[in-house]
């Protein structure tokens, strides 16, 4: 993992199943089902395609009681498939309930999702967090205390805004709004701490989905506690909207070294792909050079000097050859990942940004030669010709990686 001069700020360690979140640990990537729990096929095959996709930790409803009950039973499903990533389960309104009567079914949770917003009003407060706080200790799960915008407790948020009001220069409602996002976490993780559970057992977010005033909360709050961080724009949306908002939501947070986990909100498209939120995160991370997933393919995005669709048909090409190889790369050529590889349209920039890739190859642009010169370690190493460039170029990359990365 390169970490690309980015300072992390100091956060708690803490241990979610079998995968660690915070302290010196890689950032988690994690993403949440979009199936009813307690149809047990259904959520485990999704959180296999989640899981398989590089989600590390997967989150799921628990709603009611047959979700609770479903549990072991989608854990035993995903041992059997050989998959090992941590559960989560999500309470809201009744989860001082569930967690109370289905103690050994919550047991197969990896770690329970507590929204302070949600969890009672006025006495049943703090009543109920406790309750789950303490099932939470005796089970010895770890919880993230998620503070939504959206459902953000109403009594602390009127109580603030009261306060504003009879200030002489009153803040701006947005201000108060993040304020009291902040205040509603903190308070509630000191409260779990005063029940006994360590710093190293909570997670913190405070989501909104508004970007500037999310990436203010979690400056802010980076600065005042050493709560490892769960970071993630809220609501995002769908396609574009969703992939650019979260990415500049995430992206300068990430830069700041603030954020120990992240997710992203995707509404799911109209094919169901619930794992685009997996995949959109991993390229968050790999775009600041945090992390890297898969082989990085630069391409270019063609212009009038490109002589045919040639080139977009080869870049796209390769970003499938290497989706499809990857399962079996990671395996037998550990650090492929890293591997930077440039597709170009024209001589223009090609062998330039071909120099600066790990393999490059430049297509031929309009008027020029019909050749393509090939990179590797920013030297030339062949040119191609003729009408099997692709499969020749496929071959080469293939060179590459067993001679570099076989173990
Ligand atoms: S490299 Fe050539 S084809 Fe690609 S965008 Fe630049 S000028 Fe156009």
């Amino acid at each position: 993992m390169s970490t690309n001069n980015i300072n992390r700020r100091r956060s708690y360690e803490v241990k979610v199943g079998n995968v660690s979140v915070g302290g010196n640990n890689p950032i988690v990537v994690q993403s949440m089902t979009d199936t009813n729990t307690s149809e047990i096929d259904k959520t485990t095959n999704q959180i296999a395609e989640l899981a398989q996709a590089g989600s590390e930790i997967v989150r799921v409803t628990v709603n009611d009681s047959d979700a609770i009950q479903a549990i072991p039973y989608i854990k035993d499903n995903l041992k059997k498939m050989n998959i090992e990533v941590p559960i989560v389960g999500d309470f809201h309104f009744n989860g001082h309930i569930l967690l109370n009567k289905y103690q050994s079914e919550a047991a197969h949770l990896d770690k329970f999702r507590i929204n302070p917003g949600n969890v009672g009003k006025k006495n049943k407060k703090d009543k109920n967090f406790t309750t789950m706080i303490e099932v939470a200790c005796k089970l010895d799960k770890p919880v993230r205390i998620g503070v939504n915008w959206g459902s953000l407790d109403q009594e602390l948020l009127a109580s603030n805004l009261d306060a504003n009001n009879k200030l002489s220069k009153p803040k701006t409602l947005d201000e108060i709004m993040c304020e009291s996002v902040i205040t509603s976490a903190l308070e509630n993780a000191k409260l779990a701490e005063q029940i006994g559970m360590g710093k190293d057992k909570i997670i913190i977010s405070c989501k909104l989905s508004k970007v500037n005033m999310l990436i203010d909360v979690y400056k802010k709050i980076s600065e005042i506690c050493s709560y490892a961080l769960h970071l993630g724009l809220t609501e995002a949306g769908s396609n574009e909207r969703g992939i650019v908002y979260s990415a500049c939501a995430l992206g300068p947070l990430l830069l700041n070294g603030i954020g120990d986990t992240i997710r992203v909100s995707l509404t799911t498209d109209i094919n169901g792909n619930r794992s685009k939120e997996v995949e959109v995160a991993k390229l968050i991370l790999q775009s600041l050079g945090i992390r890297y997933f898969l082989p990085d393919v630069t391409s270019c995005p063609g212009c009038g000097r490109t002589s045919s669709d040639y080139f977009q048909k080869l870049a796209a090409d390769i970003d499938q050859h290497i989706k499809i190889n990857m399962p079996s790369w990671k395996k037998e050529y550990p650090g492929v990942e890293n591997l930077k590889i440039s597709v170009m349209g024209c001589i223009v920039n090609g062998p330039g940004e071909s120099k600066h890739a790990d393999i490059g190859i430049s297509l031929p642009g309009r008027g020029e030669n019909p050749t393509a010169p090939v990179y590797i370690d920013g030297k030339k190493n062949v040119t191609l010709k003729g009408g099997n460039i692709t499969n020749e170029f496929k071959e080469i990359l293939f060179n590459y990686i067993e001679n570099r990365f076989k173990t």
